[in-house]
Formats: structure tokens, C-alpha cells, sequence
């Protein structure tokens, strides 16, 4: 790219001022001296005090100077709609339609597009949005050789060290386009030392991570929604794992009858110690007693609810947890206990405000050589159709590996979204939705077909939280 004479004196002035711990203004907050547009060069606008891009796809990239290892800062501020982004040093091609390199998007709300404020495009998914329309919001960008860390309002989101290291150049900002504007102000660039060091190791690069980024890249929302913070795992532990792995998650708490969470209180605390963390906060709703411990307004502050059908009582008044093989005893009847099961599994989809059906069709240790045989088609069809009627997602359960794959079809077939989801046991056994990823391709599920709280209909607890306790 040619740089005009006024650009060259603009760089030699920066970099012969500027130390290498020294702020860099990239925005005189009255016009757009320093930048330059392609695309639609109208839809930038220096107005009051900020940089206005609205209506039209276009990048303006700040040609004063390239910058190296940097740190960037900004705050930005989006109206409903818009979608946007920060491009990190790329080439700019004149005439291209965006620089090749990494964006961090901007997207607090932009229908069916999952990747939110503070995603690495395409490489790191940010799942709960960390900001909303209307409201400014700080971004702070670290580039140090191939990593990349991005922090929105000073929350770390993304802390991402490519294996290969990438180009180097100009620093742009992108507008998609969509119904609103996007504001930003307050840029400003502080060079850091070319050897400065990339703090973390790079991605692992193995068929999980493969799978990964290439739902990532299909707009899938690669959340674990069914992770527990359990023998030790902490909540810094576990958003590590989401940084390194680029899966996001639900922390779950369980509630019910024995579980540690009991009532309003516990479920209130619960949601405090994690309010504000770059991660979803659910409900597992225990037993069949749970409607009648919790209110509308405790379940509501959570972001989703799930449960499964493992703890029910039989015809013969026996309370059992399935997984409990003491409980269980021997089964004498195998099809009377399907039958009991569906008949259960079915009752809780149709009368449970419930988001999320996990460990979907789980059968008893005794049972399980016979799980093909015992879900029959007719079963199947029964436990699905209650899912979709009652909009209750079907969580692609990695402990179980369950439902099996007949059972994924059919629902996939009647319309049903999934989630995946560990209900891990620890740290140990925090895997990376490797079934869920593996059903994508054996059942040809697509991003759509998958469950975004409140983005395909209305949370549980707002459409059916009269069932829960006054
Ligand atoms: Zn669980």
C-alpha cells in the first residue's frame, strides 16, 4: 500500500515521539485525520466527541503507523442490530473487502449470531455477552507475538496464543452493516517491546480442537452447558479450560431435596458468587420436588434450568435415583420399567419448566447392553415429541454418551435443538464435548439446531413458571 507524503511525516512524528510505554491517541475526537476507509467511506463519522460507523460494510484502518506487540484500548458502545469488529494488525489490501488477520467482534445482541463482544472471529467464541446495547463498554486488546488476550469492562474473555504467528500491520475497525450504529471513543495504542513475551503455550492442535474450530466457524454455540464446579475444580479453573479449549460454559449448581442447594436463599447465593463472570449460570433441578422449593423470581436469575429422568418414583412407590444401583435393586421387568420410565421422562418434559432435558434417556447400569433394543422407535418418538411440544433442548451428554444416535436423529428429524454438555464429576473428567462434536458430523446437525437460551423462544421460567412455588 502507497502512503500519502502526510502519512509518512504522520509515522515518522508517532514513532520518533512516542516511547515504548507511552499512550497513542488513534482518534482526535473531532474528525477522522489518520484513518483511512474501504467500503462505503460514509459510513464514518467523527460526532461529538466519538467515531460514529453506521449503515454501510465498511473498514477504516488507521494508516498514522503499523504496530507490533501493542496494547489497545477503546470503548465502544452499540445500538440493537449492529454487528461490528476490531481488526488487529492485518495487511490492508486496498480494494479488498476486509484485511486478512484476527478480529475481535463486537455483537451485543445481533440475532443468530452467537460469537458476542470480546470473540477472536471464528477462533474463540464469546457465548454470554459481557455487554449491551446502549451502554459503553471498555475493550482492551494485548497482542505479544502470536498471542492475544481481550478483556472487555477489565473481565478477561480471550487468552489465545496462535501456532503460527500472525501478520503484522494496521489496526482497523469494521462495520457490518445491520439496522444500528456502533460508537467508539477513547482509542489508544501503547507499543510494547518487539521481544515481548506471549504468556501462554500454543493451541493444541488435535481432532477435538479441529471440531471445535470448525463449529466455532460455523456459527454453532460451543457452550458446555452442564458443568459443575465439583472435587476442588474452581471457578478459575474452569474459565481457563474455556479460554484454552474455546468452548464456553454453564456452571450448574444443583438444587433439590439433598442437593446443596435447597430453597430461594441458597439458589440466590449461589447466583451472587457468579454474577458477572464470563460463563452462564444454571439451575440443575433435582428430583421431582424441586418446583415446590423454589420461586419464579430464584429460578428466573438463572440464565437456563435443566433436569434429567433419574430420579423418580416407581408405580409401587419406590423413590429411585437410576444411577444408584442399591436403589434401583434388581430389575425384574425390564419393559414395565421402560414403559414406567417413559411414561416419567415424558411427565417431567410436559410439566417441568425446564430448558434442557440432560443425560438424555440414561438407563440403568443392568440395563445398558440392551439400550438399543429397549429405546424402541415408539419410545423414542414419545420422549421427542414431548421435547420439541414443550421446547426443551436435548443436551448431547459427553459422560453417558447419550442419547444414542437413533434417538439424535429423530429428534434432530421432529425439529428439536440440542446442547452439549459434561455433567463432569471434577476436574479430571471436564472433557471438551467430544460426543456432542462427533454427533455433528454422524448425524448432520447444524448450527440451528442448537439451543441459545433465550434466543429460539422465551426461557421455561417465563413461559412456564406458574408451575413453580408462589
Ligand atoms: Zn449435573
Amino acid at each position: 500500500m502507497q502512503l500519502s507524503r502526510r502519512e509518512v511525516f504522520g509515522l515518522l512524528a508517532a514513532s520518533a515521539v512516542a516511547a515504548a510505554d507511552e499512550w497513542i491517541p488513534l482518534f482526535n475526537g473531532t474528525d477522522l485525520t489518520g484513518w483511512r476507509a474501504n467500503g462505503d467511506r460514509a459510513a464514518w463519522k467523527a460526532r461529538g466527541g466519538s467515531l460514529w460507523a453506521e449503515g454501510g460494510r465498511s473498514v477504516l484502518h488507521y494508516a498514522g503507523r503499523e504496530f507490533h506487540n501493542f496494547e489497545l484500548e477503546m470503548e465502544a458502545r452499540t445500538q440493537p442490530g449492529v454487528t461490528a469488529g476490531v481488526y488487529l494488525p492485518a495487511a490492508i489490501q486496498e480494494g479488498a473487502a476486509g484485511p486478512a488477520g484476527w478480529e475481535i467482534a463486537i455483537n451485543n445482541g445481533a440475532r443468530h449470531v452467537w460469537q458476542r463482544t470480546g470473540s477472536l472471529k471464528d477462533v474463540r467464541g464469546v457465548y454470554k455477552p459481557p455487554a449491551a446495547d446502549g451502554s459503553w463498554f471498555r475493550l482492551n486488546v494485548t497482542a505479544r507475538g502470536a498471542n492475544v488476550q481481550v478483556r472487555v469492562d477489565g473481565t478477561l474473555l480471550v487468552d489465545y496464543t496462535d501456532p503460527a504467528p500472525p501478520a503484522r500491520g494496521r489496526i482497523a475497525l469494521a462495520c457490518h452493516g445491520g439496522k444500528g450504529a456502533v460508537e467508539f471513543r477513547g482509542l489508544r495504542v501503547r507499543p510494547l517491546p518487539d521481544d515481548a513475551a506471549a504468556p501462554g503455550e500454543p493451541a493444541v492442535m488435535d481432532d477435538t480442537a479441529r471440531r471445535i474450530l470448525a463449529a466455532t466457524r460455523g456459527n454453532f454455540p460451543v457452550v458446555d452447558y452442564h458443568a459443575h464446579l465439583k472435587l476442588g475444580l474452581t471457578l478459575e479453573q474452569a474459565l481457563a479450560r474455556s479460554r484454552r479449549d474455546g468452548l464456553g460454559y454453564g456452571i450448574a449448581v444443583n438444587c433439590g431435596k439433598t442437593f446443596p442447594v435447597e430453597n430461594d436463599e441458597g439458589a440466590r447465593a449461589f447466583h451472587e458468587s457468579m454474577k458477572g463472570q464470563p460463563c452462564y449460570i444454571a439451575m440443575q433441578a433435582e428430583g421431582r420436588e424441586w418446583m415446590q422449593m423454589f420461586t419464579r423470581k430464584a429460578v428466573g436469575l438463572f440464565d437456563y434450568v435443566f433436569t434429567d429422568s433419574m430420579t423418580w418414583t416407581d408405580n409401587h412407590g419406590k423413590r429411585m435415583r437410576t444411577w444408584m444401583p442399591a436403589e434401583v435393586g434388581t430389575i425384574a421387568d425390564p419393559e414395565e420399567f421402560m414403559q414406567t420410565l417413559v411414561d416419567r421422562a415424558t411427565g417431567i418434559l410436559e410439566h417441568e419448566p425446564i430448558d434442557i432435558y440432560v443425560n438424555p434417556t440414561f438407563v440403568p447400569d443392568q440395563l445398558q447392553k440392551d439400550y438399543d433394543r429397549l429405546w424402541t422407535d415408539a419410545r423414542i418418538r414419545r420422549v421427542v415429541e414431548a421435547a420439541r411440544r414443550n421446547q426443551v433442548a436435548i443436551e448431547l451428554n459427553d459422560r453417558y454418551k447419550l442419547p444414542g444416535v437413533r434417538v439424535v436423529k429423530a429428534a434432530k428429524a421432529a425439529g428439536c435443538k440440542f446442547t452439549f454438555g459434561t455433567n463432569n464429576t471434577g476436574p479430571a473428567d471436564l472433557g471438551r464435548s467430544e460426543y456432542g462434536l462427533r454427533m455433528i458430523e454422524e448425524c448432520g446437525l447444524k448450527w440451528d439446531d442448537f439451543f441459545v437460551p433465550g434466543a429460539w423462544w422465551p426461557k421455561a421460567y417465563e413461559r412456564r413458571g406458574d408451575l413453580l412455588k408462589a
